[in-house]
């Protein structure tokens, strides 16, 4: 049907109706309607014909102006109507005897005043109130538009909507892992609770703290189980929040969200991703220079200096870019107090899991220490997700608890994304996708310092993967040594050389390869002191947080050097690659083929495959160095 019902979704008048309205109302008002109110049409006769009509008693009303050379009268025309006339002063010495005689008012006050009252009022004053009404409406039409339902014309005045949770119900034990963080913010706690244990030692607690680290790590939540924790408000509010269309107003909106905070002290106040206005201020002055977010970002910093830290109004910030925040900001006094909220390690992970799993039904026999195994690098909200993906994959699946497999497949599915099960891959392309996952699983299965393959397999992902090989360590890693970080790069290059020694040609399905191999050779020459360059910093990161971007800090001439050290580290790695598949290109085959055949095979079976007949013995470690 085509009908889209109007009725629910009324249609809005345009503001240009308002605007072409207003303007022909005050046109019609000024062409017709003030001329006829405001003038009463002063009309010219003789001094003669004046003083007959004051004998006749036509005449009611006259002005003798001292200073003006001219009579102005009112008197009653023909038809019975009242008319101003004018007349020319004539020396007459009678006149005032005679107008007294006639009965007729006079005075030295013109007579039409009343009229020009009302003449102000309708050329000055009604237009100026149609204008101002007419620049409400728009501006409250502006702000509809923009979604506040605000007026934008009420600058300096902030409406933002801070609301506090009087209660978060958040606590600690809600938090898995993070054990640091949560020792750090207890303090805050008990302050908190306690405020005159601290004044009377006469100690002052940080006004701030800034909970640092990768989105996805609980920051907010520990926020609010400060607020939780000590039972008192929390209010809440993002930094993109304080950026507003006009300078001064997120100024304005700070100062709001202060001066609720203190009237509810105590209380927490949590600003997220706080690095939108309190980003360096670079100095870049009118030309380029963000003056909004400089004002908001002063405003900030003088209300954390104004506000009285003794009366328990906690700033709790949180951001994932601490690099690009501006000192001032970290000035003791402000958030003098930084707190690291890491990437959870092996057995966070598994807290973190275990807390999730409550929320769920699961079944008996469930190894959630697999699943934090498989997971490494993995943030407390993926690893949420993954126990929600495998309940709802438990349900799509008609049962009523989660299982084991539910749980790995919602790995995959967060990692890689969603099976594409009705992707139509021809069989040729299948059989290369096939050789270069055994690729990948063959050479990390040949080399030492590999992690074991758990899982191959060639069915296709959402995230565009076509397949992947799936290794997981036994233990969790904080370093990497040289070696480990070499036969990565041999593992990475591992899927093209198999495709270059069975099809003789390569495809574009290694970019993926090659972009990680690149940046964990640079990353050993530029900044791990693996190279040649000794331990020189060549490139230094830049962000954290956020993908690890590095910059480079070293002359174009090392630059080039660079270069050329990355090409020679993962061709070399190819070329071991290479040596490994040639080495065992019947294994290579059989394990390709069944790949194919099955789609999906296990680390076990894979080892089955490999260790059936002896197949190349895995290389000691002196016979690497040989080969290097
Ligand atoms: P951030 O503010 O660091 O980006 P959040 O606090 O918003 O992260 O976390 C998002 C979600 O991830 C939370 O709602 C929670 O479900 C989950 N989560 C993250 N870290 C943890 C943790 N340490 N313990 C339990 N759940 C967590």
């Amino acid at each position: 049907m085509f009908d889209n019902n109007n009725e629910n979704n009324p249609v809005r008048k345009p503001l240009m109706f308002y605007v072409l309205t207003a303007v022909t109302v005050i046109l019609l008002l000024n062409m017709f309607i003030f001329p006829l109110l405001m003038t009463r049409q002063v009309q010219v006769i003789g001094y003669s014909d004046f003083i007959t009509w004051v004998e006749e008693g036509k005449v009611s009303e006259v002005s003798l102006a001292q200073d003006s050379d001219q009579i102005i009268f009112v008197a009653t025309n023909d038809i019975g109507q009242e008319e101003l006339y004018k007349t020319a002063v004539f020396p007459d010495e009678g006149l005032i005897e005679r107008l007294q005689k006639a009965n007729v008012k006079f005075s030295a006050e013109i007579p039409t005043q009343n009229n020009m009252l009302l003449s102000f009022v309708l050329s000055w004053v009604l237009p100026i109130v149609i204008f101002m009404g007419l620049g409400r409406l728009l501006s409250n039409q502006l702000g509809k538009r923009m979604g506040g339902g605000m007026n934008a014309l009420s600058f300096g005045k902030a409406n933002a909507k801070i609301v506090a949770d009087k209660e978060t119900g958040v606590t600690f034990a809600d938090v898995a892992g993070e054990e640091e963080a949560k020792d750090a913010l207890k303090e805050i706690v008990d302050f908190l609770e306690h405020p005159d244990k601290y004044a009377g030692i006469g100690a002052k607690l940080p006004k701030g703290a800034l909970l640092v680290g990768p989105p996805g790590t609980g920051k907010t939540m520990l926020a609010k189980a400060v607020a939780g924790e000590a039972k008192v408000p929390f209010f809440s509010i993002s930094g993109s929040e304080f950026v507003e269309m006009f300078v001064g107003m997120g100024a304005a909106k700070v100062r709001d969200l202060f001066k609720q905070a203190n009237e509810k002290a105590p209380c927490i106040v949590f600003i997220d991703e706080i690095d939108t206005i309190g980003k360096k201020r670079d100095g870049a002055g009118a030309i380029g220079g963000n003056d909004e977010r400089e004002q908001t970002l002063n405003q900030l910093l003088t209300e954390m200096d104004g506000f009285d830290g003794k009366k328990g109004v906690v700033i709790l910030a949180a951001t994932n870019r601490p690099e690009s925040l501006d000192p001032a900001l970290l000035r003791p006094g402000r958030f003098d107090r930084r707190i690291p909220v890491e990437l959870p390690d092996l057995q966070g992970r598994e807290a973190i899991l275990r807390v999730h799993a409550k929320n769920v039904r699961c079944s008996g026999g469930i190894d959630l220490k697999e699943i934090a195994r498989a997971t490494s690098g993995a943030s407390g909200a993926e690893l949420a997700n993954i126990i929600n993906e495998a309940a709802l994959r438990a349900v799509r699946l008609g049962r009523n608890e989660i299982n084991q497999n539910d749980l790995m497949e919602s790995v995959e599915t967060v990692i890689a994304g969603y099976q594409r099960k009705n992707a139509v891959m021809s069989e040729t392309e299948k059989r290369i996708v096939s050789y270069h996952e055994i690729g990948h699983a063959l050479v990390a299965a040949m080399q030492t310092h590999s992690a074991p393959v758990t899982k191959i397999t060639i069915i296709p992902r959402t995230s565009g993967a076509l397949g992947y090989t799936m290794q997981v360590d036994e233990d969790e890693h904080y370093l990497m040594s040289k070696e480990e970080l070499r036969n990565k790069i041999v593992t990475l290059t591992g899927g093209q050389a198999a495709e270059e020694l069975v099809f003789h040609s390569i495809t574009t399905g290694a970019s993926n390869d090659i972009e990680k191999a690149t940046k964990l050779a640079r990353g050993m020459i530029t900044r791990y002191g693996m190279g040649d360059f000794g331990m020189v910093a060549m490139e230094t990161v830049t962000n954290q947080y956020l993908g690890g971007d590095t910059s480079l800090s070293c002359s174009a001439a090392y630059s080039e050097k660079i270069d050329d050290q990355v090409v020679a580290l993962v061709k070399e790695a190819r070329a071991k690659a290479d040596t490994i598949l040639r080495e065992n290109e019947t294994k290579l085959h059989e394990l390709a083929e069944y790949l194919l055949k099955k789609e999906t095979i296990t680390g076990e079976e894979f080892m089955q495959i490999l260790n059936a007949k002896p197949a190349q013995p895995v290389l000691t470690a002196e016979q690497e160095t040989a080969e290097k």
